[in-house]
């Protein structure tokens, strides 16, 4: 598999004819689009290359519906086209998402055959104690996110490493940095207890410019928010990207 790039629209465009502009920009072969539920139909219509993400999942999934005000299931996402869902975003944890509902979305989504891409990273303060700190976090993620994930199911399992630290603020991490934690994760799940070797993305503030130099490092591809929402940007990035 070639490098993948996941782009996190978050709680953009505010309109759809935008929504299709910037999936027109977007639209390649390993791109996944990952916009607001409002516009999944519109993004679907439009991509010819590019895979369609959605940025969360319920995880309850009753056949017959269910009394979950704003729930969006793993069924409704399927049917909708979706291929990818992000799971554990830190901007869901800081909204009182726990590990033990991630762990729950994680099954509910593999269950219909989605691709899970589950987010961890440390917050800042964590950081300041050090990175032996920082890898102790993220284990303790994983563990609990990934509890009870079936070996047949984990080959559709990425993880973002995304210190949140460096989530929207123009400040990446070092290159070195992230290779090291690539490396940690990928130790901690390989070959126990998990029997896979999972890919490995990095996000946070990956941009036009820094592009290459990421895609360049042990990171199996990349997750990227601002710099995805604008199209001239994005494009640039994607441009970059294939160079790299
Ligand atoms: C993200 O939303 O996961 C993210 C990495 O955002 P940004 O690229 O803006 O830092």
């Amino acid at each position: 598999m070639k490098k993948v790039i996941v782009a996190n629209w978050k709680m953009h465009p505010a309109s759809e004819r935008e929504a299709i502009a910037l999936a027109r920009a977007g639209d390649r072969e390993n791109i996944v689009i990952a916009p607001p539920f409002p516009f999944l139909h519109v993004v679907r219509k439009t991509l010819k290359r590019a895979m369609l993400g959605a940025q969360d999942v319920f995880f309850e999934n009753p056949k017959q519906g269910g009394a979950y005000t704003s729930a969006v299931s793993a069924d409704m996402l399927k049917n909708a086209g979706v291929k990818w869902v992000v799971v554990g975003h830190s901007e869901r944890r800081t909204l009182g998402e726990t590990d033990a509902m991630i762990n729950e979305k994680i099954k509910t989504a593999l269950k219909v055959g989605l691709t899970v891409l589950l987010c961890v990273g440390e917050n800042r303060n964590v950081r300041k104690k050090g990175l032996r700190a920082a890898e102790r976090f993220v284990k303790k993620q994983l563990e609990r996110d990934l509890r009870g994930i079936e070996k047949h199911s984990t080959k559709k399992v990425l993880i973002a490493y995304e210190p949140i630290w460096a989530i929207g603020t123009g400040k990446a991490e070092k290159v070195e940095e992230t290779t090291a934690m690539i490396r940690f994760i990928k130790k901690t799940l390989y070959p126990k207890p998990y029997s896979f070797f999972p890919k490995v993305l990095y996000g946070g503030s990956v941009d036009e410019r820094n592009i290459k130099a990421v895609l360049r490092s042990s990171a199996d591809g990349v997750l990227v928010g601002g710099s995805s929402i604008n199209e001239r940007i994005f494009k640039t990035l994607l441009q970059n990207a294939n160079r790299a």
